[in-house]
């Protein structure tokens, strides 16, 4: 048996290629905790005893259970309220239901359910299809009154779209390599930030909280990036923090869509907003 290189004591089943690390199952979700309580922590966005919605993603609906679990673990302490924003169409899912019950059990939690806009997700660019789900996230948690949103961006999928973001000159796609955009109504965190996406799928899958996606949105620069990273996460761990950089100091100067809350050159709604028809789309959400 190859034992947990944290506890010392259970049986490990994943290694972290990140840290090195042999874990079990409770040190590795003791482990991916830490960094959601410390981007939570730095947003200082959360007072004890706060509303905050948390939505799942229909691209992602395994990371988003995931971060639900995590967030639940980190917030008991803080009596706060977690508002779960669910698409319609993953209702009812037995893995949905269980992981709204396992939370529960730690901290308090309130749902709704709203219908994500009807859109082929598959025809989608990743940028896009992350600008459409928080702007519909931020609709709903308006509407709930909750002082936050929580969206599940991982730290593999931001570093993606940011330099998916640079490869195509276009620049307005690095707000999405933030951890907060605390200028969006709630404020929006990214609370999963500093954790990268293989860490996420092992956690998911160990604790059988797979949940496939509503559709598999396109992201070109896939290849170029992990050909550059390889199995190195401490480059993709200093490229987070240059990408991070870059969209601090854009970050000033730029205009911010009031749909999605990204950048955008222009006045009013930013082009993947414009282009997908948000304004129109969120209409019904709206009400
Ligand atoms: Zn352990
Ligand atoms: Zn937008």
């Amino acid at each position: 048996m190859v034992t947990c290189d944290v506890c010392k004591r259970n049986k490990a089943v994943y290694l972290r290629t990140y840290s090195g690390h042999r874990l079990c199952p409770r040190c590795l979700e003791r482990i991916l905790a830490r960094p959601v309580k410390r981007v939570i922590g730095e947003s200082g966005l959360l007072r004890p005893n706060s509303r905050i919605a948390l939505l799942i993603r229909p691209s992602n609906p395994a990371f988003s259970l995931a971060g639900l679990r995590l967030l639940s673990k980190v917030e008991s302490k803080f009596n706060v309220k977690i508002i779960v924003i669910i698409p319609s169409q993953l209702e009812g899912l037995d893995r949905v239901s269980d992981t709204l019950e396992i939370a529960a059990q730690r901290t308090i939690i309130e749902k709704i359910v709203g219908k994500f806009p009807v859109i082929d997700g598959n025809g989608l660019s990743m940028i896009a299809c992350v600008r459409l789900e928080r702007a519909w996230g931020l609709t709903l948690a308006r509407k709930s009154g909750a002082e936050a949103l929580l969206y599940p961006l991982d730290r593999t999928t931001s570093n993606l779209l940011a330099l998916e973001a640079l490869l195509e000159g276009n620049p307005e796609g690095l707000s999405e390599a933030l951890p907060t955009l605390p200028w969006t109504k709630p404020p929006t965190i990214h609370y999963l930030h500093r954790i990268e996406a293989e860490a996420l799928v092992a956690y998911a899958f160990i604790d059988e909280a797979w949940v496939d996606s509503l559709c598999s949105p396109a992201l070109p620069s896939k290849i170029p990036f992990l050909s550059l990273m390889g199995s190195r996460p401490e480059l993709e761990f200093s490229s987070t923090k240059t990408l991070e950089r870059l969209a601090l100091n854009l970050s000033e100067k730029w205009n911010k869509c009031p749909y999605c809350g990204g950048f955008t050159r222009s006045k009013g709604a930013c082009n993947y907003c414009r282009s997908l028809g948000v304004p129109r789309l969120l209409e019904d959400t709206a009400k």
